[in-house]
């Protein structure tokens, strides 16, 4: 079955644009015009990845958004927030909301859908029936997909669950926000180094609710780990609510924008 988008938008001009290229692409689009609207069409039709305009009639795109986190069922659907604010809190809010990924207009239609793709691969599960990987009380079972510390359920979003997994596939190396984008994310798209950072404290979120050890290390001008060292871990807790946090790697950010800009332009 090919996957199924559901595109919320009020500009109808940009609904025809978007349905156009996405089917072109061999997905199954269904649309809708405001916030409410979106919220009874994915409760009705379970769409696999939905494009959410920030800006919305009736109800906002970010109102959407918590409304669908909050739902159980819905948690693991992944939202690409469309959106016309270029400003860094604004994006960084959007993915606090609970998106996984935003792209701001006017976009290139090549973006749009290779992050598109990014997502629906991200979401797919991921290396069925190829174990478990452990480390110290978190147990990360490939063929089941899911996550437990200390033998208690962690529920995980996809791009938290493909992190975690890649930090269990290496313990105690270093990846700078970079590397993880390219593991993670794939090679493929740009993503702001600064969104490494938002999934990152989700993760580290949701696994220490239930240990009380913080198992991923911020390394200072240089990225993370998972790391099992408690002195390290102290110092992670310092670095990951500093500001200069960002600055100390901001030659890395700078690099992928340019790459990028020029791959895009070629
Ligand atoms: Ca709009």
């Amino acid at each position: 079955m090919k996957p199924l988008v559901l595109v919320v938008e009020d500009e109808i001009a940009l609904v025809t644009l978007l349905r156009y290229n996405l089917e072109k692409e061999g997905y199954r689009v269904i649309e809708a015009n405001d916030g409410e609207e979106a919220m009874t069409i994915i409760d009705e039709s379970r769409p696999d990845l939905v494009l959410l305009d920030w800006m919305l009639p009736v109800m906002s795109g970010i109102e959407v958004c918590r409304q669908v986190r909050r739902k159980p069922a819905l948690r693991d659907l992944p939202i690409l927030m469309v959106t016309a604010r270029g400003e860094e809190s604004d994006k960084v809010r959007g993915l606090n909301t609970g998106a996984d990924d935003y792209i701001t207009k006017p976009f290139s239609m090549p973006e749009l859908l290779a992050r598109v793709r990014a997502m629906l691969r991200r979401s797919q599960p991921v290396q069925v029936g190829k174990g478990t990987l452990t480390f110290l009380d978190v147990v990360l079972d490939l063929s089941a997909h899911r996550v437990t510390r200390a033998g208690r359920y962690i529920h995980l979003g996809p791009t938290e669950f493909r992190l975690l997994q890649f930090f269990m596939e290496h313990p105690g190396m270093v990846f700078s926000r970079e590397e993880l984008l390219n593991a993670v994310w794939g090679p493929d798209i740009y993503v702001e180094p600064r969104t490494v950072d938002v999934h990152i404290r989700r993760l580290r979120k949701v696994l220490n609710t239930v240990g009380d050890l913080d198992i991923i290390r911020t390394v200072r001008a240089a990225g993370y780990a998972l790391d099992a060292d408690p002195r390290l871990s102290m110092e992670a807790e310092a670095d990951s609510d500093s500001a200069t946090d960002h600055t100390a790697i901001d030659h890395t950010a700078t690099d992928h924008t340019v790459g990028d800009l020029s791959q895009g332009a070629a």
